[in-house]
């Protein structure tokens, strides 16, 4: 069954292309109440570490995880159904307003789940209806939750960091990106390289330049393209933050010392290897 499948999409490229949009589109939908509500649970669970700490009762809540409760419009509290649920589509037909108060939805949902959707489709353009593409995607959609939690908090949560590490890992024990032996020397050196770098910059300046989610996370790209990979990473990601980190200054007009997310810059490298590694590695 999930072979003929597989035969079925390999013949039909469009066929390919169109289903690993609209699956794009629902994992998006999911990453977007990730990015929402995994800092919101992450934030909650420190407040009852302390209170343990403490030896206090924790505070009583309604549950709160990824799947309860069900989503709501943030003015009114309307129950989003079904029909109001599908990806991109439902923003566009209520042109961006909840169906019940008209309040104002962000662009942000419908975008990440386009975004979503054409990384998908992208995986199943280089890498075809394959095992490959199937890792790739689910590389592109824990890197995407991280960038939106990111530019929202400036935190890169151990729960996505560390699983997107395994997960490279494993998938090289097959060799699908990298020989296992590179990719475990990519994470180790990956985390050495920005922790080194950390510590250079604090020591001279007496500042903190990223954090240690930012080690994490280029120690999971190294375990997925292997050591190799690691100078067009860092090369890709502080160009390209450079770029729009001074293009972002100019427009909000904060101070130089503003705290700038360099996780999104790692992930847009990461994504940038993932289709074009092989032309971009100096060996
Ligand atoms: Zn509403």
């Amino acid at each position: 069954m999930l072979s003929a499948l597989q035969a079925t999409l390999a013949g039909e490229p469009a066929l390919l292309l169109g289903f690993a949009a609209v699956f794009g589109a629902l994992i998006g939908s999911f990453l977007n109440v990730v990015i929402y509500r995994l800092p919101v649970m992450m934030e909650r669970a420190w407040e009852d570490d302390v209170a343990a700490a403490r030896d206090e009762a924790a505070a009583e809540r309604p549950t709160f995880n990824l799947l309860t409760p069900r989503s709501r419009c943030g003015h009114c509290g309307h129950v989003i159904g079904a029909l109001e649920n599908i990806p991109v589509i439902s923003w566009l037909v209520l042109r961006g307003k909840c169906s019940a108060c008209g309040g104002a939805i962000s662009a942000r949902y419908p975008l990440v789940e386009l975004g979503t959707a054409l990384l998908f489709a992208a995986c199943a353009w280089k890498f075809g209806a394959t095992v490959q593409a199937l890792a790739a995607m689910a590389f592109c959609a824990v890197l995407v939750a991280l960038t939106g939690i990111d530019i929202d908090t400036q935190l890169l949560p151990d729960q996505l960091t560390l699983p997107l590490l395994w997960l490279g890992l494993l998938f090289n024990t097959a060799s699908l990106f990298t020989p296992l032996t590179d990719a475990v020397i990519g994470a180790a050196c990956g985390y050495l390289a920005l922790w080194s770098i950390y510590w250079l910059f604090k020591l001279a300046t007496g500042r903190e330049g990223m954090g240690y989610g930012d080690f994490k996370l280029l120690a999971a790209l190294g375990a997925w393209f292997g050591w190799m990979a690691l100078p067009v990473l860092l090369l890709l990601s502080s160009v390209v933050g450079a770029v729009l980190g001074i293009a972002t200054l100019l427009i909000q007009r904060k101070g130089r010392h503003t705290a700038l997310a360099f996780g999104p810059y790692l992930a847009l490298a990461g994504v940038i290897v993932l289709f074009f590694g092989e032309r971009l590695r100096p060996f």
